[in-house]
């Protein structure tokens, strides 16, 4: 700290560039500050740094299993967050100067690398702004930053009261609620269900730009007695809640009764969230994937043949390729890409769907003979009894769906009840329009991916970078993901983005499956901070699913693929 103190004496007014004498470490006494890599120019990205405390203070037990430390550095990153925001001022001269950031969290609980346990210390990763005058070092500020509102939020944020000022109460219940909500998804496969949700759940959302509950006038979940199930947890002991079977789940009801909040709801629960949340315990399968009409991505040699036959001029969709695909087509691909890489749950909503994907009818079956689609309607059984994957699908208009479902879970001013019988009346008083033309399903053929193809070059440089949450630049290549409605925070993307420099450095050729399969279980040995860059500091991850690493390389336009046997 005296040598901080001197350092930050001696290089007082000159160029910014004499940051770079506090690189290394300093001691605090209550903690280690990191300096691990200095940014160049006040306007530059921030200064990289790590606090290590040094000593674990913490109650073991919160941090005694992987599930329970994933969920306790969760809490301690959102201490921090909110430490800093309470304490510094920030805004302290030119550029980004005296602002300090931690790795943003969303409303789900992840693995990242802004936060580390360990049963002898605590670790944040942080970036602070070095504060300058115009150009140069404005040492007093930076005295300010480093040497009180860093020590404050430390001590507010990292270590625990009596001497800190972390709520072990407050620790323990986020602790809890994420060990009870991967209790209960571990048990899915076992109970024969996809997804569970709670028993007073509040799934509406702020607003379409905000992922925090609904405040005001939000009807809590209550299940139909017919689906209603009992678990017991580890730490909440028994809940009840609705239970959605294996199959096919039809939900249905008026326009804006709520059947996209209850969609919405089940894809974001293959994640856990935390406690406050509302959707603490509305939990999917793990590998649940929201497929969805998305037209104009590229797709690359998919073989969407399960869906969809031949094309005009003959072309064979064993081994699809487009650069713009149309509406149909890119559902098809997202849904072969989704079992290509394992799913046992298909989420598919009405509203984001393809109308020709989703059904036909008879006058245009009369009409149109040469239709190379087999719509989704015709496919969503077979591939439960063929592939045993199954479907939530959400229906507004059409009621051809009825005739297809295990089950319909009625919406009526956001209530669900069950509507299967009704629907078993309705269908026989109104016969389907269009005969079933169901057929069996294998699964599609897997493909390689020929890694030179991804060129990362820029310039003279290799870059594989994140833009924000729905970006990732490969060299001077652009990949679109905003329709990947399950990404959850920009510190996946980086994640994706370190990932797919990693194929592309290795050249080979590869089957997807097996690339993604060995890149998470390469980051669950070694963790997260394996993908990082810089010596000492990864920069700011969070984990992704496989699901989502391999859409994102799916969705490289150059990428080419080689069906493999
Ligand atoms: P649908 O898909 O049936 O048209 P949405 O799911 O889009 O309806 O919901 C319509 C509106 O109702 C949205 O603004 C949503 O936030 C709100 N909403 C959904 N569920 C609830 C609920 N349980 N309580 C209060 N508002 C809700
Ligand atoms: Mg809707």
């Amino acid at each position: 700290m005296q040598r901080l103190r001197s350092t930050l004496d001696r290089i007082d007014r000159k160029g910014y560039g004499a940051y770079k004498d506090l690189s290394g470490s300093h001691d605090f006494g209550l903690f280690v500050l990191f300096v691990d890599r200095v940014q160049r120019d006040p306007f530059a990205p921030p200064t990289l740094i790590r606090i290590r405390t040094r000593e674990n203070a913490f109650d073991p037990t919160l941090f005694e299993n992987p599930v329970r430390r994933v969920a306790f550095e969760d809490f301690l990153s959102r201490s921090v967050e909110r430490e800093i925001r309470r304490i510094v001022r920030g805004d302290r001269g030119s550029g980004g100067s005296g602002r300090v950031e931690i790795q943003r969290a969303s409303q789900v609980v992840l693995p990242r690398t802004s936060m580390v346990v360990e049963p002898g210390y605590v670790e944040a990763r942080m970036a602070v702004g070095l504060p300058a005058r115009g150009r140069s070092v404005d040492a007093r500020a930076a005295r300010t930053v480093l040497l009180e509102e860093l020590p404050e939020v430390v001590r507010r944020g990292l270590v625990p009261a009596p001497e800190g000022g972390v709520d072990g109460v407050r620790a323990r219940l986020n602790v809890e609620t994420v060990e009870d909500a991967d209790h209960v998804r571990r048990l899915l496969p076992e109970l024969g269900l996809v997804a569970f949700v709670a028993d007073g759940a509040v799934l509406p959302r702020e607003s379409g730009a905000s992922d925090r509950p609904l405040r005001d006038g939000a009807v809590p979940f209550e299940s139909p007695g017919e689906y209603r199930v009992e678990v017991g947890l580890p730490n909440r002991g028994v809940v009840s809640g609705m239970g959605v079977p294996e199959g096919v789940t039809l939900v249905a009801g008026g326009g804006f009764h709520g059947k996209s909040t209850l969609l919405s709801a089940l894809s974001w629960g293959i994640y856990d969230h935390v406690p406050g949340d509302g959707r603490e315990l509305a939990v999917a399968r793990g590998d649940a994937v929201k497929v969805r009409a998305e037209d104009g991505r590229s797709v690359s040699g998919v073989d969407i043949s399960a869906m969809i036959g031949e094309l005009p001029g003959g072309r064979t969709t064993e081994d699809f390729s487009t650069p713009n695909a149309s509406g149909s087509t890119s559902q098809a691909a997202n849904i072969a890409e989704a079992i290509e890489v394992g799913t046992s749950l298909l989420l598919v909503d009405e509203d984001t769907s393809a109308t020709n994907f989703m059904i036909r009818d008879e006058r245009m079956r009369e009409l149109v003979r040469r239709e190379p689609i087999s719509p989704f309607i015709d496919l969503v059984r077979p591939l439960h009894r063929s592939l045993g994957v199954s479907t939530v699908v959400v229906v507004g208009g059409v009621g051809d769906y009825l005739d297809v479902a295990d089950r319909v879970i009625l919406l009526e001013d956001y209530a669900p009840s069950d509507a299967t019988s009704r629907s078993r009346e309705v269908t026989n008083r109104f016969p389907p329009r269009a005969p079933l033309a169901e057929r069996e399903v294998r699964p599609p053929r897997e493909r390689a991916i020929d890694a030179t193809s991804i060129d990362l070059s820029r310039g003279k440089r290799q870059s594989a970078r994140s833009r924000g949450l729905h970006t990732i630049e490969l060299g001077r290549e652009r990949v679109e993901l905003s329709y990947l409605e399950q990404l959850a925070e920009a510190g996946q993307t980086e994640a994706v983005a370190r990932i797919i420099r990693e194929w592309a450095a290795a050249s080979e050729v590869r089957g997807v499956g097996e690339l993604v399969r060995e890149a998470l279980g390469s980051i669950s040995m070694k963790g997260l901070d394996s993908l990082g860059s810089f010596q000492g500091h990864p920069g700011e991850m969070s984990l992704p699913r496989p699901q989502e690493v391999a859409a994102a390389v799916n969705r490289v336009r150059s990428l080419r693929t080689t069906p493999q046997s």
